[in-house]
């Protein structure tokens, strides 16, 4: 997917800005908020939107349904190719559908997202995701110009050469408040137990097939502990303006 004619830029140089296509990659783990705030990116830049974590859910989702036995990994790789995901990538309103159900409730269940991980960390799977989403980011690039694609690999694996690279984190503790206030609408003690899990561990599995705890050369690392959802995005936009701006000026 490295199509992108890369003129030199600088800040200035918005006329090359505007007839080059940019690719935002931002990975975190779960609760890092980098799918509210990927999304708010996108707006703000007047991007796609690309949730690659919704497209797992949906193969999840699929997967399910059909009777599937996710510790089947071998059933799981055979099964996935004929999946027929569809990916709505505007910002203002994504959707996901499995050919013409729309998923987009359904793949946010516990159901999903408590066997999400299990269908991840298949080898064939996660190829066949890499191909599809970077046909979806050299889709949306070529239709919208730019795109703002978030995950767990996207910055190493599906996108590693993409314009803007970001690993959104928070602590564990900033973390399962967000999830829990997300989930339960509070951050009391039971709250916090009943969303431990789903979060750390689903992390723990998700960590052992992709690097998203640490920032590798190349990628910005943004901590937003103790940012506010408006603060994590304003963050994020300066970062794209800081290293797309001066992206290829030397
Ligand atoms: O981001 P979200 O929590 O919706 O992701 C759901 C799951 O999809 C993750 O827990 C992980 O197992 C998987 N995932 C992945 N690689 C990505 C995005 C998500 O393995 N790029």
């Amino acid at each position: 997917m490295d199509a992108r004619p890369r003129e030199p830029q600088t800040k200035r140089d918005s006329r090359a800005r505007s007839q080059s296509p940019l690719v935002v990659a931002i990975d975190g783990p779960s609760g890092s908020g980098k799918s509210s705030v990927s999304r708010a990116a996108a707006r703000g830049l007047n991007a796609a939107y690309l949730d690659t974590g919704a497209m797992y859910r949906a193969l999840t989702w699929w997967l399910l349904e059909r009777g599937i036995d996710l510790a089947d990994a071998d059933a799981v790789a055979q099964a996935a190719p004929g999946c027929p995901i569809r990916m709505g990538m505007d910002p203002l309103a994504p959707t996901v559908a499995v050919g013409e159900v729309d998923v987009g409730a359904a793949i946010r269940t516990e159901r999903v997202t408590s066997r999400v991980s299990q269908v991840a960390i298949v080898p064939a799977v996660r190829g066949l995701m890499c191909r599809w989403q970077r046909e979806l980011i050299a889709e949306a690039t070529s239709r919208a110009g730019a795109v703002v694609a978030e995950g767990r690999d996207v910055t190493t694996v599906v996108a590693p050469d993409a314009d803007v690279r970001i690993l959104l984190t928070a602590s564990e503790d900033a973390r399962l408040a967000r999830r829990a206030r997300q989930t339960h609408g509070s951050v009391d003690a039971g709250a916090i137990d009943a969303t431990r899990d789903l979060v750390l561990e689903r992390d723990r599995v998700d960590s052992t097939v992709s690097e998203f705890t640490s920032a590798i050369d190349g990628v910005t690392l943004l901590d937003t502990s103790h940012l506010d959802f408006r603060q994590s995005v304003d963050a994020v936009l300066a970062i794209v303006e800081n290293s797309w701006g001066t992206a290829g000026s030397g």
